[in-house]
């Protein structure tokens, strides 16, 4: 399996770094994809990946800017792309994470610019996105619906109704699963992700964020990953075994794995 979107470079994981890519390995979970979130974060994301390159469980990177990460910073168009083309080339499966959130204080015309400007290089580049839609689904659909990114990518944690995850899914966009659907009471979620093909699906944690149901409080971890697999295959009522290799086969498809897992 792979965790299509975690935090792992985050300090919560700062011990044994090793030692947890050897049970991540052991409990089935072959890769990690970790998104930027802004630019003083993307070297020490370059260097994670590549201090664990020939570890059993790889590191997958991917580099953007988080809208929640947005506000500080004073880029210029130019200065923006220049410096987020260098670091895509040191390695990277996507780019990520972007998009746009309706619960920040941040304006949305600068949030829209500065998405545009990923969705501008996903086109130019042809490289797939990681995409935060967070209260914000109607301008993020009309954004994709205008640059149509040739290389697709994945709306992570998704959170909608069914006919919303059908709009992403025909843009060329599969949905990310994460720990939502394991709340009752997120009943949209749940029925989307029940009637969604699978072949539309990847799954995630979001770790540290978004916590399985049983363990609110505590710090989400990719170790939840075979947890989130298992809550997929209950709702679906579909083999687990089916569930984790479709999925997989799916995150393998949009990262174009076979080519680009090992960067020069
Ligand atoms: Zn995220």
């Amino acid at each position: 399996m792979i965790d299509s979107h975690c935090h792992w470079d985050f300090p919560e994981f700062d011990s044994d770094r090793s030692g947890q890519l050897q049970s991540l390995a052991a409990a089935g979970v072959s890769h990690l994809l970790i998104p930027g979130v802004e630019p003083a974060q993307w070297p020490r994301l370059q260097a994670l990946g590549s201090g664990h390159r020939s570890a059993p469980c790889q590191p997958l990177l991917a580099y953007g800017v988080h809208p929640c990460w947005g506000e500080p910073l004073q880029l210029t168009e130019n200065a923006f792309k220049t410096a987020l083309v260098q670091q895509l080339q040191t390695g990277a499966v996507a780019i990520g994470e972007c998009g746009m959130d309706g619960s920040i204080e941040w304006s949305e015309a600068q949030q829209r610019q500065l998405f545009e400007w990923h969705l501008q290089l996903a086109c130019d580049l042809n490289l797939p996105l990681l995409i935060h839609a967070h209260r914000a689904h109607n301008p993020v659909m009309q954004l994709l619906s205008h640059y149509r990114p040739s290389a697709g990518g994945v709306i992570h944690g998704f959170a909608g109704s069914p006919e919303l995850a059908q709009q992403y899914w025909r843009l060329g966009f599969y949905l990310g699963v994460g720990g939502t659907i394991t709340y009752p009471r997120a009943q949209k979620t749940r029925r989307a992700l029940a009637a969604a093909p699978l072949q539309s699906l990847l799954l995630e944690t979001d770790a540290p964020d978004m916590p399985l149901m049983g363990y609110q409080g505590q710090v989400n971890t990719p170790a939840r990953l075979p947890l989130v697999a298992q809550a997929l295959a209950d709702l679906r009522r579909q083999p687990l075994s089916e569930i984790m290799a479709t999925t997989t086969d799916n995150c393998r498809r949009l990262l174009r794995l076979a080519e680009q897992a090992r960067p020069a």
